[in-house]
């Protein structure tokens, strides 16, 4: 028996049937290039302001204030380098976070080698900075809070609106890294108070390579990519319609789905968080219980190592991950797991399961059984689970 179960949706997701045939007629068909003038590039045109449309309509935003880009890490490169250039003579300090996205992160520590200089936020045990240390943090010459909206690895949803009403408040541009909360729980740019917002269509069924930006109007922001005048002269390189038609259909989607869709996964979630904090001993749920993404489930496991549960799952075929995507494969532990205060050890021994919207019950129960051997397995072969079961009993 071989099956295939795919728990690694916040590493990607899969195009949805229904995203795919709205792009198809874009790649042989209506291949036109938006930017020309004659009535077949009029199709790929239209297309594109539909998609703009959908995509901003799932967070409360004004057509013209989203803008397509290559992908989520090159929407955090751009908010965060492009305000950085534009308010520089206003001052050279950044805020951000220590669990953020290395796309977030690494883009800071570049500007750092540049003369700016971030404060990086702790986080407390659940995963969440606090507003009252964010506040404390914000000096005459601010220019950027970046905190993401919800964490890739743990799930945890950080308190985005008083976040942004703290930004607000201070006078200070606010950009968040969505990609993870994008079509996955309810975001309001105004409600918010959201100055730029990063998403990316790979991470809500839509297609790999094709991101936004969120603008909101008034900020200051310099183009990134220089060339044409595509995007309204802010994001030059002649537009991926197929890609930005997946994007659009897929945030259309979402917004008539989530609701129902993520109260599903988060009673799948919580009973998969419920069977293995229950049935396998010294396990524990890492991230926010309530405030976390409503697919999201990450445990450690003491004794065990990641990679080893991973290698196990995946000759059972069901894929998973341990730490984030980026950084599986260098034995560094997750800088996520290290922030909420786990000790090495113990962070290595990490597992996040992540569910879909195809995801079943009995796929859940499947995999809790299988873990269970596994981690038994894996006990009966590490020396420190033998030495603490004897200091146990003396
Ligand atoms: C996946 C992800 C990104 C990167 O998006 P890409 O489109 O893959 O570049 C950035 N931030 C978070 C939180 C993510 O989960």
């Amino acid at each position: 028996m071989n099956r295939f179960i795919y728990l690694d949706n916040a590493a990607t997701t899969q195009v949805s049937r229904d995203v795919l045939d709205e792009m198809l007629p874009y790649f042989c068909g209506r291949y036109g290039n938006p930017s020309a003038l004659y009535r077949f590039a009029g199709e790929s045109r239209k297309a594109v302001d539909r998609a703009r449309e959908h995509a901003a309509a799932l967070i409360g935003a004004a057509p013209e204030e989203i803008y397509f880009t290559g992908s989520g890490s090159e929407s955090d490169n751009w908010a965060i380098k492009a305000a950085a250039e534009a308010y520089a003579q206003k001052g050279r300090h950044i805020i951000t976070s220590k669990i953020e996205h290395h796309a977030v992160l690494h883009t800071c520590e570049q500007l750092q080698k540049q003369g700016f200089e971030i404060t990086v936020l702790d986080v407390d045990e659940t995963g969440k900075i606090s507003p009252k240390e964010l506040k404390a943090a914000i000096r005459p010459d601010t220019i950027l809070i970046s905190i993401m909206t919800a964490n890739n690895e743990i799930g945890t949803v950080e308190p985005v609106a008083e976040i942004g009403r703290i930004a607000r408040e201070a006078g200070v541009p606010f950009h968040t890294d969505a990609v993870q909360a994008y079509g996955h729980i309810p975001l309001d740019v105004e409600k918010m108070n959201i100055d730029m917002l990063s998403a990316s269509g790979h991470k809500l069924n839509g297609p790999k390579g094709i991101g936004i930006l969120y603008i909101r109007k008034g900020i200051k922001i310099r183009s990134f990519i220089h060339g044409g005048a595509q995007e309204r002269g802010r994001r030059a390189g002649t537009l991926n319609v197929p890609g930005i038609v997946g994007f659009g259909r897929a945030a259309q989607i979402a917004k008539d789905t989530m609701e129902a869709g993520s109260a599903v996964q988060v009673k799948l979630r919580d009973h998969l968080i419920r069977r293995v904090l229950a049935e396998i001993p010294y396990s524990r749920l890492n991230g926010d219980k309530t405030d976390r993404l409503p697919n999201n489930a990450n445990f450690c496991f003491r004794f065990i190592e990641g990679e080893s549960m991973l290698i196990l799952l995946d000759q059972l075929g069901i894929c998973a991950s341990s730490g984030s995507a980026c950084t599986s494969g260098a034995l560094d532990p997750s800088h996520v797991l290290l922030a909420i205060g786990l000790p090495h050890e113990i962070a290595h021994g990490s597992l996040r399961l992540t569910l879909s919207e195809d995801t079943t019950l009995e796929e859940i129960d499947y995999v809790v059984e299988e873990l269970k051997k596994i981690i038994a397995r894996l006990r009966e072969m590490s020396p420190l689970y033998e030495d603490f079961v004897k200091n146990k009993k003396e």
